[in-house]
């Protein structure tokens, strides 16, 4: 039986990158039909905080997934908080300390730095000399009178590690270079290299798929896991597989702080959670090569954690605008306009409330509904149809109207006038008749046209758009504009 986990700490908004872990813990749990734990690892009371503990679950459902073991539902591992477990670490720890697997180590900080320097200069490896491994009670007793502090560090065997990573292949650590480790800090608080692998361990984890910043915690985890199996504490080791750095612009690591990472950001602009989540799946991960819009149960169907490509994946704004505009294109149009409900009132929209019109707006809604990338651009797309006035832009108002501008609008209106509004053609033919008029192909003459009635230069088809605002207010705007 597959178990995966998704173990986010809850540190302000959910970046890109959590949400493309949480993706394939997801689809492979989905599609293996094993079991997804989904643990908040908040033993970092500085950073944690509530809110962001919140914050992280509303995303997770917004995004759409579910787990079979967490918060909000339990499970037989509970309580899975990590801030509700300390008793359990510290108890592992002792047993750890008890078997010799760890031991207490003296050594401040500044003597670290000197050893680790002095290490340096000899072109020797600089990690934890093992100064405190083998202390007698009586060298222990000493330190403790003088005052010193301990922490708990893990004691690493002398062999390599090897294992085969699920994404990477066979990997050897060699043991210079993975020394002792602490696990508990001298006030007591067990630390993420000890609680991760513990509740790992605990919940019986099958795979633990994680991003590339962590494979170097993996040979500590391994052997961690050796000592624990010893102690009846885990049963087997899980298998790893690290996910692909996401690069940002400049072809750097794409970092929590980079805007364009957040999540909320996303959510903002109206990505769809399944087109924010197709365009993720890409980054490391492709269903076909010629196939890049999928839906999410596609992709479990399909999703192989050995499949991911090991490289790094570049992070595509554009491409992610796209692949939205597509799958928004994929709604039916009800979906459609009720997904565009919060961009149509207050705060984004700048009508009164009482001036939205519902039969104008499902008259609309189709013909924006092809043409946008995200779904926050529908509120320029129609204020047009229920701010009384248009909102003018005054660098559109310049481009558009131009010396002529008014003799063709005033031959455009004559002729609409004259138009018969029950078809969109029929506008379209009065506009092309004036501009022959004027010697202006129909592109030339409608951008006065355009401006003058929706106070932009570019939006939705412009004949259907007048048809749909209506005449009376059509012919208002064009007089207005010649004013
Ligand atoms: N809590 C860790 C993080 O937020 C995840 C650790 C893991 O996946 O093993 O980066």
């Amino acid at each position: 039986n597959v178990r995966v986990r998704f173990c986010p700490s809850p540190t302000g908004n959910p970046h890109v990158g959590l949400v493309r872990t949480a993706l394939f813990n997801w689809a492979f749990a989905r599609h293996n039909e094993g079991t997804l734990v989904f643990r908040i690892e908040d033993t970092d009371a500085a950073r944690d905080s509530e809110e962001s503990y919140n914050q992280l679950l509303d995303s997770m459902r917004w995004l759409g997934f579910d787990w079979d073991e967490g918060p909000e539902i339990g499970g037989p591992h509970a309580p899975y908080r990590q801030s509700q477990r300390m008793d359990i670490y510290k108890d592992v720890a002792q047993k750890l300390l008890d078997a010799g697997h760890a031991y207490h180590c003296y050594c401040s900080t500044e003597e670290l730095d000197a050893r680790r320097e002095a290490a340096r200069a000899a072109g020797k490896p600089s990690g934890y000399d093992g100064h405190c491994r083998d202390l007698t009670d009586e060298q222990k007793a000493a330190y403790a009178a003088e005052g010193r502090t301990s922490i708990v560090r893990f004691r690493m065997p002398d062999e390599a590690i090897t294992f085969t990573d699920l994404v990477r292949g066979e990997i050897t650590y060699l043991p210079e270079n993975v020394p002792d480790y602490g696990i508990v800090r001298a006030n007591g608080a067990p630390l993420y290299t000890l609680v991760n692998p513990v509740d790992d361990a605990l919940m019986e984890i099958t795979h633990v798929l994680r991003g590339e910043d962590l494979l170097s915690s993996t040979p500590r985890q391994i052997a961690l896991y050796k000592a624990l199996i010893e102690l009846g504490i885990a049963k087997e080791t899980p298998a790893f597989g690290h996910l692909p750095y996401v690069m940002g612009e400049g072809n750097k690591k794409l970092s929590k702080r980079d805007p364009e990472s957040s999540l909320n950001l996303y959510r903002e602009r109206g990505f769809l959670p399944e087109g924010l989540l197709n365009y993720l799946s890409l980054l490391g991960w492709s269903l076909a090569a010629d196939r890049d819009i999928f839906s999410i149960d596609e992709m479990v169907a399909a999703f192989d954690v050995t499949d991911v490509n090991p490289n790094p994946a570049r992070f595509d704004l554009k491409k992610c605008e796209a692949i939205n505009a597509d799958h928004i294109r994929l709604l039916d149009v009800k979906d459609f306009t009720e997904r565009c409900a919060p961009w149509l009132r207050a705060p984004f929209a700048p009508w009164a409330p009482e001036d939205f019109d519902e039969a104008k707006w499902q008259a609309i809604a189709p013909h924006a509904q092809s043409r946008m990338k995200v779904l926050s651009e529908i509120t320029d797309n129609v204020d047009f149809l229920f701010l009384p006035e248009p909102a003018v832009d005054e660098a559109s108002w310049t481009k558009a109207m131009k010396e002529g501008s008014d003799a063709l609008l005033r031959t455009a209106r004559e002729k609409l006038e004259a138009a018969d509004w029950s078809s969109p053609e029929s506008l379209k033919e009065a506009v092309l008749a004036a501009g022959e008029e004027h010697g202006l192909k129909l592109g030339k003459a409608q951008a006065p046209v355009r401006v003058a009635v929706t106070g932009r230069t570019v939006g939705l088809p412009l004949f259907e758009s007048l048809q749909i605002l209506g005449k009376e207010k059509t012919l208002a705007r064009v007089d207005a504009a010649l004013e």
